[in-house]
């Protein structure tokens, strides 16, 4: 605009000066007698072409501030608009923790509060009081725990970053090794059909996905089930099945397994946890450049594919 401004005040008074040459040029030729009534009305036109070109600046460098105005507010919207989105993201992130962490506190609270009424409490019901709460405790920090895990992603490099040769075969033996307490309580049976396999890799980012996925198909199955982890190889990329015979999703749910803090309501009711695993594994395999998806049957079972390029 102050561009703008500069040339037309610039062009303004170059046109002016001209303009005022000519009609002391002219002044100068009125005493000759037979010019006075012609050189008069060419003065008054150039006066007149003097006007209007003020007037036409004028209305130019009008356009121009509403153009740039117009610009400035349209890129700034675009340039704002990822800010806005990450910040209504982030607000949406803290209003859903504080409403998971509410329920654990409510119920802390309510237990403690219960039992400070009664005047004599036994040692029996303080140890009882004492082992709930400690119950409660460790859900509070396991969900403290994925809740750090989910901001930390954010600030995750691309796993190519420091990516590294890793062979998918062990990392799923390790994975299978951490849950194994869990399914040897319910008699699962973790079969494993895939032969050794190198890819580009961060390691201990792959062993949590796994172990999130295995820990789920454990939780999701009945007793004397099997779960199998199965490999495919393409041209340019793996898939890792993990495929359970449990309680299987709903066509409804199935769209939202992997958003942060969602649930099914059969899930609830039936084992541990807060929503956060599938979405923290999503994550992880984004940073990879990989997908992972899940297809099911009610009552029959899942099946979890994790997709990783070959090389990243
Ligand atoms: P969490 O298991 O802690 O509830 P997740 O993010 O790991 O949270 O899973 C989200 C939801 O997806 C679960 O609550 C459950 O309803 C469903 N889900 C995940 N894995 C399975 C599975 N193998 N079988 C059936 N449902 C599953």
């Amino acid at each position: 605009m102050l561009i703008s401004m500069f040339f037309s005040v610039l062009i303004y008074n170059n046109v002016s000066r001209q303009i005022e040459g000519l009609i002391r040029m002219q002044n100068n030729r009125i005493r000759s007698f037979q010019f006075k009534r012609r050189d008069s009305a060419l003065s008054e036109d150039l006066k007149k072409e003097k006007r209007q070109l003020g007037y036409t600046l004028i209305l130019l460098n009008l356009a121009i501030i509403t153009a740039a105005s117009g610009a400035g507010y349209f890129l700034a919207g675009r340039t704002l608009f990822p800010i806005k989105l990450m910040i209504d993201e982030q607000n949406q992130f803290i209003s859903d923790a504080s409403h998971e962490l509410r329920t654990p506190i409510a119920t802390l609270r309510a237990e403690m509060e219960g039992k400070l009424l009664e005047k004599n409490i036994s040692d029996e019901a303080a140890r009882k009081l004492i082992s709930s709460n400690l119950e409660e405790l460790e859900t509070l920090q396991n969900l403290a725990n994925g809740l750090l895990k989910l901001t930390q992603i954010h600030t995750l490099e691309d796993a190519n970053e420091h990516a590294e040769k890793i062979s998918l075969l062990e990392i799923v033996k390790l994975a299978r090794a951490k849950v194994l307490p869990l399914a040897k309580n319910k008699k699962i049976e973790i079969e494993i059909k895939m032969s050794e396999i190198i890819i580009k890799g961060n390691k201990n980012n792959l062993i949590e996905v796994f172990v999130i996925l295995l820990d789920n198909a454990i939780k999701y199955s009945k007793k004397n089930t099997k779960i199998t982890v199965s490999l495919e190889k393409l041209e340019h990329e793996v898939r890792i099945l993990f495929s359970d015979r449990g309680i299987g999703i709903s066509e409804k749910d199935l769209p939202h397994i992997f958003e942060r803090f969602f649930r099914a309501d059969k899930s609830r009711s039936q084992a541990d946890g807060y929503g956060l695993g599938l979405s923290i594994a999503k994550k992880l395999i984004e940073k990879h450049r990989g997908l992972i998806y899940a297809t099911s049957v009610v009552g029959k079972g899942s099946v979890f594919t994790v997709r990783l390029p070959l090389f990243i």
